[in-house]
């Protein structure tokens, strides 16, 4: 049954009292594309902004099959009995193409999902470099309107989001699994470098004294690379998300580290230099938006490719007839 949109001011009211559907509705209108959302999403933005900020961001990576899912859900029903309201922006795995196995979409963490103290937001990916959705900082804000108090973003970690991750959270959990030979190959070092904890998931059964093996490894290693956060040295821990050991820690080094980063002065750093890269980000995308929506430029881009695939213009040339059907050939940027 369609409902009619509320205003900001409902908008707002409906997240101070932690409702999940105005949560919802908001989330889904931080995403819409359309000018008449944008405003309004912009206005209830501006109305929560102030009273956000205060969530523990956590980011969590790891390869397609690491355990992402199965430590969120583990996690999350720890912090919720623990007191905590949680909110997980999840990669919806049916949107999802990462070469690895979609594992069971409907059974991803049911558990945590049925809690009242948890909300689970699973966000399309498509056309996103590496997993992190478009508006997956406004949703953050949002889930802080909201009262959630712990906000973890999932994302793949298949080496080109680990940076956009860094730049949304305030602490990188990179979730590593036990392998033979040599830990640090078959992972991306831009990952390692930009993790504040590291957790060998999976550290049971057989394979616990190779989880062991590989945290060592991958200590060893670290001291090699540069630090995460200035003053900081990675811990990484041994865990298994299936039989709910390691937790306790893993939420302990989470704390450590945002003591650090609030004692060092980091937290405020991170987060002014966020503020700036949103600011960046926003700008670029709305001039980018602009320029399609121009007149001519739809066509002039179909002319330009069907030009470059034919051979009959340079990548240059072809460029550059954009720009001008965009711009005007007086005022078009030189493409090269
Ligand atoms: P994701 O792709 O990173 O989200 O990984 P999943 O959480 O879906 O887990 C992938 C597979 O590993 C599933 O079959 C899980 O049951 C299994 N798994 C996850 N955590 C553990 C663990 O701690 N120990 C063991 N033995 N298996 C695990």
């Amino acid at each position: 049954m369609p409902r009619k949109r509320p205003s900001a001011e409902e908008f707002e009211a409906g997240l101070r009292a932690g409702d999940r559907v105005t949560l919802s509705r908001a989330i889904t209108l931080a995403e819409s594309r359309l000018a008449s959302d944008r405003h309004l999403a912009q206005e209830v933005m501006a109305r929560v902004l102030p009273r956000t900020g205060g969530a523990r961001r956590i980011g969590l990576t790891g390869v397609p099959g690491a355990g992402k899912s199965t430590t969120i859900e583990a996690l999350g029903v720890w912090l919720v009995e623990r007191g905590h309201k949680v909110a997980v922006l999840a990669i919806d795995p049916s949107s999802t193409r990462h070469g690895g196995s979609i594992l069971g979409d409907k059974t991803r963490m049911h558990r945590l999902s049925a809690l009242e103290d948890a909300y689970i937001r699973p966000s399309p990916t498509s056309g996103v470099l590496g997993g992190v959705a478009r508006r997956t900082r406004e949703a953050m804000v949002l889930c802080e309107a909201a009262g959630f108090d712990v906000i973890i973003v999932e994302s793949v970690g298949v080496g080109q989001s680990e940076a956009e991750l860094a730049h949304l959270v305030d602490c990188v959990l990179l979730l590593l699994v036990p392998g033979a030979g040599d830990e640090l190959q078959g992972i991306k070092r831009g990952i390692v470098e930009i993790a504040d904890v590291m957790v060998v998931n999976k550290a049971d059964g057989d394979a616990l004294k190779a989880a062991r093996r590989a945290a060592s490894d991958y200590r060893h290693a670290l001291r090699m690379l540069p630090a995460s956060t200035p003053g900081w040295k990675t811990p990484v821990l041994t865990a298994s998300a299936a039989e709910g050991t390691g937790l306790a820690e893993t939420w302990q080094a989470i704390e450590d580290h945002r003591a650090h980063m609030e004692e060092s002065g980091e937290l405020e750093r991170r987060r002014d230099a966020q503020q700036l890269g949103w600011l960046r980000q926003q700008v670029e995308e709305a001039v980018l938006e602009a320029f399609h929506g121009r007149p001519g430029v739809a066509e002039a881009l179909a002319e330009a490719r069907k030009a470059v695939h034919e051979h009959t213009a340079t990548v240059p040339q072809a460029a550059e007839a954009v720009l001008r059907a965009g711009f005007g050939a007086a005022d078009a940027p030189s493409a090269t």
